[in-house]
């Protein structure tokens, strides 16, 4: 969750790490702080936004040309100045920013307690910061030795960054579960929890992976294990650029991004499908396509709207390729002793390929046998190294906390996988495989069509912006559309939603329906349309109000709402790429009707590094 930054050079630091603070904002977070060493340390923290911070900053600037700053999303201890990082232990002697949790703080804190230490605040951080006060001064070690020797002790995960004014030439990160990367530049390194805060310095970056620590100064780094082996790593060319994680021109990075898909979904296809000669490439599997191909069951793996791209593609490659499918919960399957062995895959899904959870459940089918493939937008995150083989979504980065463009570019890239082992399995004709490939072809110029007229959307937006409640229904592969409209909604409006399969409405669902809950129906010209139609007719005999996601020739569905928004006729496979789209917009237009924080929504976080 949340983020660090931390910089050693020539600049001034604080400047550095503000800046880098604010392009870290998305992953959501409730208080931030600072601490600058130039011959002393200052500590500057708050609850509240990064622009609070520099606030006070800005009364009292404090010159150094090394620091480290800190966005908390609080998991121990509320939200507060006090709780806030940067943490200090005793002697005031070194400063620490800590993302992930330090899962046995209550243990060690009863022990440091005990040994005559005192607490400022309630956070495991500041556990951790007293802990290698201690170890250091029993084992009258070196703070290097301390601070590995600390590690050796919590169970948990941490993304850190240390200074300590006995050493004032060096910066101390160490990572396990929580990412972290440095940025090399001339006579300078950048640290920071994703490239965001570092591409404007620096192109070339070196990624820690779990277990790991670098002693960084000025004109270089060493990075070692935490039990102390020096690792040489390989130094990596980032392929992003700063105008794709600006807004350019559009009030919010949601808008952006949803404004972005007919791009993406081009770009995540370009050079993989082959539309003149019926093939689908997809290089980051081709080594591994035999054991997929072969496979007994796949199942796949992620979390909110990855699971909901997962579920899309269940249908599909049921349909397409006849291979068993289950689509669990990460966080569910990692706990529950999953009976998956060498003859299945587990396909995991994460936009940021941080996600704890399906990390978790990777690493679970790993270690049972299973090939492991994933799915991921950020190019060298956790997930994408750890999985044997994988495809990256090409969405660019994505900063609107509700996910957008990673979800068609998820969606697109099941759709050719589903294809791709389809032809591979011989359970997809020729001719069947061509005219999804084309069709697949048209899907951006489509969304673009979809997302020219956007009249019909603000005016329902603005009329049922203070609805209390919203149904969504879909069936076969709109149902995990209805879903993801719902979760959308939530998500960044507040409003209470829920997306059911459209049959399912009369087990329960429809004793909510009454004249003021607006029924959101994907009923789309698929082999559903006639049965969507009796449910919408269930609904408008209860006075729903109804709104149809629809062809504009489905005349009887048209007739039967009262509003709707119309999308491109194409594949059934394909519809969930265009039906979510009206969704997405739905959502953004009713939460800025609504007044709501559209990129940072309340209490979450863009990339979810804490189970
Ligand atoms: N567990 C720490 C805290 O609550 C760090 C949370 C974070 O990742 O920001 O302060």
């Amino acid at each position: 969750m949340c983020g660090i930054v931390g910089y050693i050079g020539h600049r001034n630091a604080v400047d550095v790490i503000l800046k880098g603070l604010k392009r870290l904002e998305y992953r959501g977070y409730d208080s931030a702080g600072v601490a600058i060493s130039n011959g002393k340390l200052t500590i500057q923290k708050c609850k509240g936004k990064v622009s609070q911070l520099e606030k006070l900053i800005k009364a009292n600037y404090p010159h150094g040309t090394m620091g480290i700053g800190h966005t908390r999303w609080a998991t121990h201890g509320e939200p507060n100045d006090v709780n806030a990082h940067p943490h200090q232990a005793g002697d005031y002697k070194f400063a620490i920013v800590h993302n992930g949790i330090i899962e046995n703080y209550d243990a060690l804190k009863k022990e440091l307690i005990q040994k005559g230490h005192f607490f400022e605040g309630e956070t495991d951080t500041e556990v951790l910061a007293h802990l290698i006060q201690e170890v250091k001064k029993v084992g009258l070690t070196d703070f290097e030795t301390a601070v590995q020797m600390a590690l050796n002790q919590v169970d948990g995960t941490y993304g850190l960054a240390i200074l300590n004014l006995d050493e004032p030439d060096k910066l101390i990160v160490a990572r396990k579960g929580s990412p972290l990367l440095l940025g090399i530049g001339d006579n300078e390194v950048f640290v920071a929890s994703d490239a965001s805060p570092i591409i404007e310095y620096t192109k070339k970056v070196v990624y820690l992976d779990d277990d790991e620590m670098a002693i960084i100064t000025p004109d270089g780094y060493q990075v070692k294990t935490i039990s102390n082996i020096e690792l040489s790593k390989e130094v990596h060319e980032l392929e992003m650029n700063i105008e794709q994680i600006e807004k350019g021109g559009f009030p919010h990075f949601m808008l952006k991004e949803i404004h972005e898909q007919a791009q993406t979904i081009s770009d995540c296809m370009r050079g993989r499908l082959m539309v003149d000669e019926n093939r689908i490439v997809l290089g980051g599997i081709s080594d591994v396509l035999d054991r997929i191909v072969n496979a007994k069951r796949l199942v796949i793996a992620a979390c909110g709207t990855s699971w909901h791209a997962g579920m899309v593609g269940e249908y599909m490659f049921e349909h397409m390729a006849k291979l068993p499918v289950e689509v669990e919960y990460a966080s569910e399957f990692r706990y529950r002793d999953p009976l998956i062995g060498p003859d299945d895959v587990l396909l995991v899904i994460s936009q940021s390929g941080e996600t704890a959870d399906t990390l978790a459940a990777l690493r679970e089918a790993k270690a049972k046998g299973a090939l492991v493939i994933g799915i991921c937008n950020v190019v060298g995150s956790t997930i994408a190294r750890e999985t044997d083989a994988g495809v990256y979504t090409h969405a660019g980065p994505e900063i609107g906390v509700a996910s957008t463009k990673a979800f068609t570019a998820q969606v697109t890239v099941l759709a050719m996988m589903a294809i791709l082992l389809g032809q591979k399995r011989g359970t997809l004709t020729k001719e069947c495989s061509r005219d999804i490939i084309k069709e697949l072809n048209t899907i951006p110029a489509k969304v673009a069509q979809i997302l020219e007229k956007l009249d019909d959307v603000d005016t329902i937006s603005r009329l049922f912006a203070y609805a209390s409640n919203f149904l969504y229904l879909g069936r076969s592969y709109n149902f995990p559309v209805a879903l993801e409209g719902a979760l959308k909604l939530k998500e960044i409006s507040y409003i209470h939603a829920e997306g059911y399969p459209a049959a399912e409405m009369k087990h329960g669902p429809i004793a909510l329906i009454d004249e003021h809950m607006p029924v959101v129906v994907i009923a789309v010209n698929d082999h559903t349309n006639e049965k969507m139609i009796s449910n919408i007719e269930e609904v408008r005999a209860r006075k729903g109000r109804l709104i149809a996601i629809t062809n504009e020739d489905n005349h009887d569905v048209r007739r039967l709402a009262e509003f709707s928004i119309t999308v491109p006729q194409t594949h059934d496979s394909l519809s969930p790429l265009l039906t979510v789209i009206p969704l997405q917009l739905l959502s953004y237009q009713i939460a800025v009707y609504r007044k709501c924080n559209v990129d940072q929504p309340r209490n979450l976080a863009k990339s979810v590094t804490v189970e």
